[in-house]
């Protein structure tokens, strides 16, 4: 087997690889914006309720209810009611960046698909271009020449 075709079938393993771990990075923040788009329902719906509470038996029953999906401890409650509310807009508001955060990561991930089958060798651009100068009468004319990136066949992509 000459070198070039070794090359070609080591490239398209690499791009195969590549490919699956791309794809599974975006399965992983499309299912993390998921979770983290059910806690924040779930924060909403304790704050709207924390709201309604008069009394703190009261309290403590819709922190004991809701401690599993809003992370929101017992412990909390000893600070004032100014404090839990502070922090639980806060909470609602880092989870809604890190949903912000995530969806750039899928953008940034969906632009690497698109480029991963990219040859490494001319960039995508299928041909290299190389300049000679030559001299005439005393001028120097540059002559440029395309030469066909053999990696690729020209197509500047690995298929
Ligand atoms: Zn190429």
């Amino acid at each position: 087997m000459s070198n070039l075709e070794t090359r070609r079938i080591e490239l398209k393993e690499q791009i195969r690889l590549e490919g699956k771990r791309l794809k599974e990075k975006k399965r992983k923040l499309q299912k993390k914006i998921k979770d983290i788009k059910r806690y924040v329902k779930n924060l909403e719906a304790f704050y709207t309720e924390f709201n309604q509470v008069t009394t703190s038996k009261h309290l403590t029953e819709i922190v004991t209810k809701g401690q599993l999906n809003t992370k929101v401890r017992p412990s909390f409650f000893k600070m004032s009611k100014y404090f839990v509310e502070k922090e639980i807009i806060q909470r609602i508001n880092k989870t809604k960046r890190e949903i912000f955060e995530c969806q750039s990561e899928i953008e940034k991930t969906e632009e690497q698909q698109k480029n991963v089958k990219l040859c490494p060798d001319c960039h995508g651009a299928g041909q290299f271009k190389e300049v000679n100068y030559e001299r005439e009468d005393g001028l120097i004319h540059p002559s440029v020449k395309f030469l066909k990136c053999l990696v690729c066949n020209g197509k500047g992509i690995i298929e």
